[in-house]
């Protein structure tokens, strides 16, 4: 290998770290301070100058930093600080970094280290040249496992931010290292810049990315098929995961690519899993402490976009599976409401196709526009914010839920924070602390008057698609079936501890993330073998093993910062 592209390698040079036969080999003693220290102590000093940091987009700034110049120290962090890091490096702050991207964008990472890939409508030929070239670790030419790609037009609930959306694939992708394991080397995250239809990015001096609006359909699709075929012909077996494109073409995307490749749409199906496992555990809750049968629940959504009706397909599974309701009976559990309010047939308007499935046709000629109506008339046992309408859930509806149930479900999962429909001590105020109560945002502990505190769930998405992923590239199915993504939602249904049960929590707490990846990870894995689809032979091989064995596998293929901490001596000096 090439010394000099070692020394300037993120990867390989981690600075103080190094000895001083490592310094003399490479030919950069005396060009840093005599000091050999640990990652531990590393570590300790990074974590100070983050803390001082004054608002939490400098310290994504400064994160982003390490990340381009010191790969292990930054991961060793990030893993073993995750509950301060995650709102750091993903929601909230990845919100206001989008945002701010092409004000900030030239200070995050050291000349010649590229961040991501940013592709455009090329040819095919230039596509193929630009993803050879993305090699962020230079002398490690690793063949990525999974890319993250989004188009920007629909960031978090923060909307069409065009090529500054890249925060999102790169944040994603640092939580598959952080949460299972992933490689770092072996990740993509992809850009695909067409344009943004938000005008004030448009005359924005300072704005990145192409400077036109969006294509029309034919155009777009036939720019991400190139964009795909290209990223196969360099990667054949990489794992693709489309995140935050907008809903008009989230659903289109994912029904023509779902069964040709190995991939998944986060926003729809890992929100679906995610919050499907969090709704597993209340309805368990409260038939155990109120006597409500699950098939009694009834679920209204308020949002009907990409996420919404993913959780909704997601839920639906779960009753007809579990419960033995028909498909029929399933879908009626639903209520959906968008911004025209209840969806239903005589609606008068043209529904968009992913919201005819659960449109309703028992309203009898009524049209339900507010959201006090529609929990009026519907009566819900469960209440799912996917809307990016900040307040939405009003004391009075969340105060009429409280009088409809003794433990009203109440999910408000927009993000950032700043979108939730409500906050924790809101609903908790609104239903004297009865709520059975997760958010897309963690929301701070909420102290009851009699002295208890009660911690919200959090339905983060970082629950399901690092471990669905890495099952994924360890089983090596053809494409990834809906009963996978059901196998993981269910496996992280039932990987609460007892402790964690008895707190009456809805997710495993995140200290406990690369456990429960794995445990994710093993049950995509077992529901591929079922299915027959899985190809890798190592996995093939434990069919017929016990549980246990391919956990094992699993929990051994995970990328840790501190075993590769010291650099290897080379073996051609022993
Ligand atoms: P989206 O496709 O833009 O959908 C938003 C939906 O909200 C649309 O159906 C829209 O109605 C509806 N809406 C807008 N204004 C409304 C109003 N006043 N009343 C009722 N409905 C209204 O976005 P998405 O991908 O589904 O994501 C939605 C939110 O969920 C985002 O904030 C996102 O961050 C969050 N999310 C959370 C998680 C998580 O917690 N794990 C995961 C994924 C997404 P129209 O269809 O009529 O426009
Ligand atoms: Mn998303």
């Amino acid at each position: 290998k090439d010394d000099q592209a070692r020394v300037r390698s993120s990867y390989e040079n981690q600075g103080t770290v190094m000895t001083p036969a490592q310094r003399a080999r490479w030919g950069i003693h005396g060009l840093a301070p005599t000091r050999v220290e640990t990652l531990d102590i590393q570590k300790r000093r990074a974590m100070r100058l983050l803390r001082s940091k004054a608002t939490p987009l400098e310290k994504y700034i400064f994160m982003a930093q390490m990340r381009t110049t010191h790969t292990h120290l930054f991961y060793k962090i990030v893993i073993e600080e995750l509950e301060e890091l995650a709102p750091v490096i993903y929601t909230p702050t990845v919100g206001t970094a989008c945002l701010e991207y092409s004000n900030i964008y030239p200070f995050l990472a050291a000349p010649g280290v590229s961040d991501g890939l940013y592709l455009t409508s090329s040819g095919q030929e230039d596509l193929v040249t630009m993803i050879k070239q993305y090699q962020p670790f230079p002398n490690e030419h690793f063949q990525p496992e999974i890319a993250v790609i989004s188009d920007g037009s629909r960031i978090l609930g923060l909307g069409d931010l065009g090529v500054n959306g890249i925060g999102i694939p790169i944040g994603k992708l640092q939580l598959y290292v952080a949460g299972a394991g992933i490689d770092p080397r072996k990740t993509l995250p992809i850009i695909l810049d067409l344009g943004t239809n938000n005008s004030a990015f448009l005359e924005d001096d300072f704005y990145l990315g192409l400077r036109q609006r969006r294509p029309d359909d034919p155009e777009f699709y036939e720019a991400v098929e190139r964009v795909i075929q290209s990223i196969h012909q360099v990667y054949p077996d990489i794992m693709i995961q489309f995140e935050d494109w907008s809903s008009e073409h989230a659903f289109g995307l994912l029904e023509k690519y779902q069964k040709k490749m190995l991939c998944f749409n986060d926003d729809i199906q890992g929100t679906g899993a995610v919050i499907l496992s969090g709704v597993i555990n209340a309805i368990r809750k409260v038939q155990k402490e109120s006597g409500v049968l699950p098939p009694d629940h009834r679920v209204v959504f308020y949002g009907a976009g990409s996420a919404a009706i993913g959780v909704a397909r997601q839920i639906q599974e779960y009753f007809q599976i579990e419960h033995g309701l028909s498909e029929d009976q399933a879908k009626k559990v639903f209520w959906i409401v968008d911004s025209k309010g209840l969806v239903t047939l005589d609606r008068g308007d043209n529904l968009a196709q992913h919201k005819v499935y659960y449109a309703r046709d028992d309203n009898e000629g009524q049209q339900y526009k507010d959201l006090m109506a529609i929990v009026d008339y519907v009566r819900p046992t469960c209440l799912i914010g996917l809307s990016s309408i900040p307040g939405a859930f009003t004391p009075a509806v969340l105060t009429k839920l409280g009088s409809l149930n003794q433990q009203p479900i109440v999910f408000p999962l927009s993000n950032p924070a700043t979108q939730a429909e409500c906050s924790f001590a809101q609903a908790m105020e609104a239903t004297s602390g009865r709520v059975i109560f997760a958010s897309g945002t963690a929301f701070p502990a909420y102290t009851t008057p009699d002295g208890k505190t009660h911690i919200p769930g959090q339905g983060n998405n970082m629950y399901i698609f690092p471990g669905l992923g890495l099952g994924a590239v360890l089983a090596k199915p053809s494409y990834i079936s809906d009963r996978m993504i059901y196998a993981a939602a269910k496996a992280l249904a039932d990987s609460l501890e007892p402790e964690e049960v008895a707190q009456g929590w809805l997710y495993p707490t995140l200290h406990r993330i690369r456990q429960v990846s794995a445990i994710v990870a093993a049950a995509v894995c077992r529901e591929a073998l079922e299915e027959n689809l899985a190809q890798a032979p190592d996995v093939v091989a434990l069919k017929s093993e016990p549980e246990a064995k391919l956990l094992n596998l699993v929990i051994q293929q995970m990328w840790c910062p501190d075993a590769l901490a010291a650099p290897q001596p080379s073996t051609s000096r022993i």
